[in-house]
């Protein structure tokens, strides 16, 4: 008998005409003789609902009280789902994250995972329930309840899948696996049949939020090979796995774009050791979360002490925080100025074939250039280019690149 860890996403799950086309699903997966864990997430929109509720309250609610507040809602689908079961005659059991002994640290609202305890699940699935888990939440030793970031119910699912050794892990939802870009707004979007973990990986971290990156991080350390595909339809779906030696052929495997970022550029700040080191522990300790940085070079004028200009970007609802920390900073003489600029994206491309392929990076700058697509920050890695971009230019940067890398339907 095969054993199946399944993981429902919110649309899946979004009202209970959904959740019984979910049992439905279980339920014929049951009759063909494997046992089941479902993983499912709250019904679409709840998490956010939430979310909005208790900002409505405090502008920075607790983080502690918030995960109470969020578990609650896979606590619903979990329990919907069991009944929903138990309604048609199948041994179903609902468990909290809790329950299915997901052990976290401490990190409230980001928890990692510590350890995985499956004796409560592996003892229902031995009494020959199906077993349905809460994603997105755990525990820490001490009791309490955590959740385990945006997207968490993924995680859930992959590391139950790595500690029950499970024969197949399956992600539902609602798009039928992952495409060359996001196919609700690039129609030339392309499914890929297969990909690698570090491209997936990639993806996720750059705004793909079919998966969460974490999730994909975990799945690579435990080498758990999972399937992302439609709880809509039948579609096969597109594998994550380990890279094969054909996977590299493909140079840039997707496109993907992250919105919502803000760039900040610290103008005129001294240029010599500990400066950067100063700066960015200061902002790291103050809970930010920095990502691309850029330092230009110093042209010191005569007679005068070298200064650099430094820029970064941020998440744009991080901005607040950020000039919290700022202002003192540059009031106390540590920059002659700072620019916010908020309503920008990061557009990236990425292949593991990019490691063997050079001049993919001017090739993404010329289809840029001749889509009238400003690039205002670049970085790049061993299978990933990024450029910084203005928000309204997004959807049109990642035609043109999804174009010139030939990855649509259309290719
Ligand atoms: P779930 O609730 O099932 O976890 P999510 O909303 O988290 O679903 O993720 C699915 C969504 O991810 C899709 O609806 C799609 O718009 C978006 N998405 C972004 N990039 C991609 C991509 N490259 N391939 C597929 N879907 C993508
Ligand atoms: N409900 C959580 C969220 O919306 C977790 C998940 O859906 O995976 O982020
Ligand atoms: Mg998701």
């Amino acid at each position: 008998m095969a054993l199946l860890v399944q993981k429902y996403g919110g649309t899946s799950v979004a009202n209970l005409e959904r959740i019984q086309k979910v049992a439905d699903r279980v339920a014929e997966s049951r009759s063909k003789g494997n046992r089941l864990v479902v993983v499912v997430s709250a019904m679409s929109g709840v998490t956010d609902g939430l979310l909005r509720m208790a900002r409505g309250l405090h502008a920075e609610p607790s983080e502690r009280e918030m995960d109470l507040l969020l578990a609650t809602g896979e606590q619903t689908t979990t329990a919907l789902l069991a009944i929903a079961l138990q309604g048609r005659g199948i041994a179903a059991v609902a468990l909290t994250g809790a329950q299915a002994g997901i052990v976290t640290d401490g990190t409230h609202t980001k928890a990692r995972i510590a350890n995985v305890t499956p004796a409560a699940v592996q003892a229902h699935l031995r009494a020959g329930q199906v077993v349905i888990v809460a994603g997105f939440q755990g525990q820490t030793m001490q009791g309490q309840i955590t959740t385990l970031g945006r997207g968490g119910s993924d995680l859930t699912a992959i590391a139950l899948a790595a500690v029950l050794k499970a024969d197949r892990c399956e992600i539902y939802t609602d798009v039928d696996g992952v495409y060359t870009a996001d196919p609700r707004t690039e129609p030339e979007a392309a499914k890929i049949g297969e990909i690698s973990y570090d491209e997936m990986l990639e993806l996720a971290s750059t705004g793909a939020k079919v998966m969460q990156a974490r999730s994909v991080e975990f799945a690579k350390k435990f080498g758990v090979v999972f399937e992302v595909r439609s709880s809509f339809n039948r579609a096969r779906g597109t594998l994550v796995k380990e890279e094969a030696k054909s996977m590299e052929r493909v140079v840039v495997r997707g496109v993907s774009l992250e919105k919502n970022q803000a760039k900040v550029t610290l103008v005129g700040v001294a240029d010599r050791p500990g400066v950067a080191a100063k700066l960015f522990s200061g902002i790291a300790k103050a809970g930010i979360n920095v990502d691309m940085i850029v330092q230009n070079i110093a042209l010191p004028a005569e007679g005068k002490k070298a200064q650099t200009d430094i820029t970064f970007t941020v998440p744009r609802d991080e901005l607040s925080k950020v000039r919290r920390y700022l202002e003192p900073f540059r009031r106390a003489g540590g920059a002659r100025g700072i620019l916010y600029k908020e309503g920008v994206a990061k557009l990236s491309v990425v292949g593991i074939g990019m490691r063997s392929h050079s001049g993919v990076a001017a090739q993404l700058f010329r289809a840029l250039a001749a889509a009238r697509v400003n690039i205002q920050m670049i970085s790049t890695s061993e299978i990933k280019i990024t450029v910084v971009v203005d928000e309204e230019a997004g959807p049109r940067a990642v035609r043109a690149a999804h174009r010139e890398f030939r990855l649509g339907r259309r290719g």
